[in-house]
């Protein structure tokens, strides 16, 4: 028993010849690393006889296996899906990101942490004025029109007698008139440069509640849902000076942001 305190001396076999002695350190590296296999017989003075290494050192830690995705001690990048051992993925928040993927990953973290920051919602006022310039521009649109069309007809009518119909008629076709302008005009202008002229001179713009572009649908919507905040005596636009947002009721129907520029 006096081997158990100096030192265990191993032995293998390699070639039909004994290797050794080799100290039990060295043995373990040897066993751990594969320059001794195995199937690799090995003996140290104790044993009955030679046996398989597997049998001796049932397995020393196992070195680095290939990772079953997802599992283990191996993770996959969260943005190209490719597996790899944890240690060479870059862990951002719960995101773990490979160093090909990291760039791209950075930037995006970046511009969206930027973006939102970025908006300065525009309050009552500021839009309010903005309404007021807007209403005097399709105003002097519709008088434009309006003024040779009412004189002309009632000039007609001064001829049949005091007619009242032609006059109504007139009228009629001036109020469908009034609302194709005024849609067309809010439609074209924020679909477009997502500002009306009013917005523009107030420096405010219509964008999506990322900071995006107005596209003609959300322009058509967001038009014709301003007629609910007008038929809810005008709540609708006051309750953007409460909004944490600065939403008007319109902007919340069309997931719509009125920012400064
Ligand atoms: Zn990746």
């Amino acid at each position: 028993m006096a081997d158990d305190q100096v030192g265990t001396q191993w032995f293998y076999a390699e070639g039909g010849t004994s290797v050794g002695p080799i100290a039990e350190a060295d043995f373990d590296a040897m066993a751990a690393d594969g320059r001794i296999g195995a199937d690799a017989l090995v003996w140290r003075d104790g044993m009955d006889g030679w046996k398989p290494l597997r049998e001796v050192r049932p397995v020393p830690a196992a070195p680095p296996a290939p990772s079953p995705s997802g599992a283990g001690p191996g993770e996959t990048c969260s943005q190209c899906g490719r597996p790899f051992p944890a240690q060479d993925l870059i862990r951002f928040g719960n995101a773990s990101v490979c160093a090909a993927c990291k760039p791209a990953f950075v930037q995006r973290i970046q511009e969206n942490a930027e973006v939102p920051h970025a908006l300065r919602y525009a309050g009552f006022w500021i839009r309010f004025a903005a309404l007021f310039i807007d209403g005097i521009v399709i105003s002097i649109a519709q008088y434009a029109v309006y003024i040779p069309v009412i004189l002309v007809v009632m000039r007609g009518a001064g001829n049949m007698d005091n007619n009242p119909w032609p006059l109504f008629a007139a009228q009629m076709i001036l109020a469908v008139f009034s609302m194709v302008l005024a849609a067309g005009y809010e439609i074209w202008m924020t679909g477009r440069y997502g500002a009306t002229l009013g917005k523009m001179a107030c420096r405010l713009r219509i964008v999506t509640p990322d900071g995006g572009r107005m596209s003609y649908a959300r322009a058509t919507g967001r038009h014709f849902a301003k007629f609910i905040s007008y038929f809810t005596m005008y709540i609708g636009f006051i309750i953007a000076g409460f909004d944490k947002e600065k939403r008007s009721l319109h902007d919340m129907i069309c997931t719509t942001r009125v920012v400064k520029v």
